[in-house]
């Protein structure tokens, strides 16, 4: 299978060397993965080595290792991700809200803030952002659809008439969703997204891919065999990785 959501860099926590490349497709390859997609965060712009990511991935002639990365997304700041795209022919580009309005919600600190805020506002404003990065033409990916779930808040309202306008225009944008396995071992205790939002996904014909976000080696290609599994379940034939920014599909059996 595929694991197209991996950071090499973590949060700036080990260098992109040899030795660290390595370790990371040392995991794929014993995972007996066929395709691996790294994706640091846009913050380590810096710190990025794609070159030498290219020059490892030839000692692992099975796995196919594309690179991509995961940008965040604030409205107004699409000409500053526009640009680092224009500096490398990225596979693919995953682009996530981790924040909006000034917020980071996604660190463990902001937990109790989730639960003091409204939780239908919460998830109308995190679906807004969403769905203006779906719209902004600039990723082949939406990362972790669901994110604002992360410490278990949810909503009053149904989750897919929140998740509507986003799914709409991510259908219409022709842009994939990962099952993204990190979830599980965050407060929420599931994959993004949720199994409801999955079957949603699926029939409004929105092609899948597959994460595990992993920010260390030792966690790449987590749960994908089960979240694979859980996808031909529901009915989805394939799943796609990216090549040049192209899908490729791989058949779900
Ligand atoms: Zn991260
Ligand atoms: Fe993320
Ligand atoms: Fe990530
Ligand atoms: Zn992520």
């Amino acid at each position: 299978m595929l694991d197209m959501h991996v950071h090499l860099i973590g949060h700036n926590d080990r260098e992109a060397n040899r030795e660290n490349i390595r370790a990371f497709l040392d995991e794929a390859s014993r995972r007996g993965l066929k395709e691996i997609g790294f994706a640091d965060h846009d913050y380590y712009w810096e710190q990025m080595n794609f070159s030498l990511i290219r020059e490892v991935a030839q000692e692992y002639p099975g796995l196919a290792v594309r690179i991509g990365l995961e940008a965040e997304y604030r409205p107004h700041e699409e000409g500053r991700i526009k640009h680092l795209l224009e500096q490398f022919p990225f596979d693919f580009v995953i682009g996530s809200v981790h924040e909006f309005d000034g917020w980071a919600f996604d660190y463990p600190e902001e937990e109790p803030l989730h639960w003091k805020k409204d939780a239908d506002e919460l998830y109308r404003r995190y679906f807004e952002v969403l769905t203006l990065a779906a719209k902004s033409r600039l990723f082949t990916t939406i990362g972790h659809f669901d994110l604002i779930k992360i410490f278990g808040v949810r909503p009053r309202k149904d989750i897919l008439t929140l998740a509507d306008e986003a799914l709409s225009t991510v259908a219409e944008q022709g842009l994939v969703l990962e099952v993204n396995t990190n979830g599980r071992y965050k407060p929420v205790g599931e994959f993004y997204p949720e199994r409801r939002l999955m079957e949603e996904i699926m029939r409004r014909g929105i092609e899948f891919t597959l994460g595990s976000d992993a920010h260390v080696a030792k966690v790449v290609g987590r749960d994908i065999d089960e979240a694979s599994q859980l996808l031909r379940q529901i009915g989805v034939p394939t799943v796609v990785g990216f090549a040049g920014l192209d899908k490729v599909s791989y058949k779900l059996d």
